[in-house]
């Protein structure tokens, strides 16, 4: 696969505001009911995929991507604002993935969005834990953190049209002589090592994106040699180009072999699984330049029976442009008709990209005369208390009996006045 930019980003959600700790203040009454309200929640990271994007350049200068934090509760139990959301425009084709490389999410489709990092929750009022054995809590949960984590944006080409063929079939020559790319070209198989791709103006108000897809050999679809990269490479493609070489003993057998490359990748793209073969495919057989019009003729009506009824087929010579530009304006009419059929097309809601193994394991240690405890979740429990608050503390407690946690801990040999630490957040005395 073919990338033009790379950019890595800090993605920042907002942190949702602490809970508040209050109680009403009547007259007459001494000692009113707990009334403080909830943290609003942080603002969440969006990106959107945008047709006006072309590039991933303003990353270069822009890297952190940060939303606004939640505000925190207040008295008579009033909710904290929610922070705003950052939305985040990226060019269509933009893919998402996490630092080791694991694809998130592939923005294909303008007007396509994901959560990129989803704002911390706010924290519960102390209102909230009022119950039958506490009547008068004076705690209340801190904000969550937003997700932060780094996420590498990568521009995938999509090329509008693929050129397919065996090696040799001209694929380099058509696009070095039609496009402001400049292929390697060379007559022998596999010249091509990766996409080439150029941009082929068809006319004054139609430029088209083709790639050169290097010559797929037998088996490729298979994953053998370097054919299954590249067939991925043109599974996003919209219409395929098939070149047949016509001095190749013969052009049916050309011509097959490459459907059945074709039939045998199962594009599993955003597009649905679709079998290349098909795609909407104008097949040409080339370097018609030198040959007999008899000869032509009849190569032609060889391939007018291997190839589908509805087939446009072509001949051309890449090399002298003859039957060239009858090609493309075929090209451009099939992307068109395309085009069309796309704006129906619904995107689908805004998916949240996938947090890593959060998950409910933790494990105790002995450590320094005390006890650490560490784990996904509850250390983010631990993340919302405040720890010089005995009441969160103790809410805290029962959590981890909950958990199972201060079981393992007795079982460790923990004694009162020991101190646990969970994770980084802080300690308390057991
Ligand atoms: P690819 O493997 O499909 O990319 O094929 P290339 O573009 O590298 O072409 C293979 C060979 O065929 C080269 O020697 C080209 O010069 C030659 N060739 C390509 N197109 C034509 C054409 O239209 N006419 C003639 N006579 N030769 C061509
Ligand atoms: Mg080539």
């Amino acid at each position: 696969m073919n990338f033009i930019d790379k950019v890595t980003v800090q993605v920042s959600a907002g942190k949702g505001g602490d809970g508040a700790v209050s109680f009403r203040h009547e007259k007459f009454i001494d000692r009113g009911g707990p009334d403080g309200g909830d943290g609003g929640h942080g603002g969440d990271v969006v990106f959107e995929a945008s047709r006006n994007q072309n590039t991933l350049a303003k990353f270069r200068f822009q890297k952190e991507l940060k939303a606004s934090d939640g505000k925190p509760g207040g008295k008579t139990r009033k909710h904290g604002r929610n922070g705003k959301q950052l939305l985040v425009q990226v060019p269509v084709g933009t893919v998402v993935s996490s630092e080791d490389g694991e694809i998130l999410v592939d923005l294909a489709a303008d007007g396509q969005t994901a959560v990129a990092a989803k704002g911390g929750r706010g924290g519960f009022g102390n209102a909230h834990f009022v119950s039958s054995t506490r009547q008068a809590p004076k705690f209340a949960e801190k904000g969550e953190e937003g997700r932060n984590r780094p996420l590498i944006l990568e521009l995938k080409i999509i090329a509008d049209v693929g050129l397919v063929g065996l090696p040799n079939a001209g694929k380099s020559t058509f696009l070095a002589a039609t496009s402001n790319a400049r292929p390697e070209i060379a007559d022998y198989p596999f010249t091509t090592i990766r996409p080439n791709l150029g941009v082929v103006d068809i006319d004054d108000n139609t430029s088209v994106l083709f790639a050169d897809i290097p010559g797929l050999i037998e088996g490729a679809a298979a994953g053998k040699g370097l054919g299954h990269e590249f067939l991925r490479h043109i599974e996003r493609t919209r219409v395929l180009v098939h070149l047949i070489d016509a001095y190749v003993a013969d052009v049916a057998v050309a011509y097959r072999t490459i459907q059945e490359e074709l039939r045998a990748y199962k594009a599993d793209s955003v597009a649905g699984a679709v079998s290349l073969a098909d795609r909407p495919q104008i097949v040409a057989l080339n370097k018609t330049d030198g040959l007999d019009e008899d000869i032509i003729q009849d190569l032609m009506s060889q391939l007018q029976k291997a190839v589908p009824p509805d087939t446009e087929l072509y001949a051309i010579s890449a090399q002298s442009g003859a039957g060239v530009p009858g090609l493309l304006y075929a090209v451009k009419r099939v992307l068109q008709a395309y085009a069309v059929q796309a704006e129906a097309e619904p995107v689908d809601p805004t998916p949240v990209l996938r947090l890593q193994g959060e998950d409910l394991a933790w494990k105790a240690i002995s450590e320094n005369g005390g006890f650490k405890v560490t784990g996904q979740r509850i250390e983010k429990f631990a993340g919302r208390t405040d720890f010089n608050n005995e009441q969160g503390v103790q809410r805290l407690r029962d959590i981890m009996r909950k958990m199972g946690i201060m079981h393992e801990l007795h079982r460790q040999g923990i004694m009162p006045g020991q101190k646990v630490a969970i994770g980084k957040h802080g300690r308390f005395d057991y």
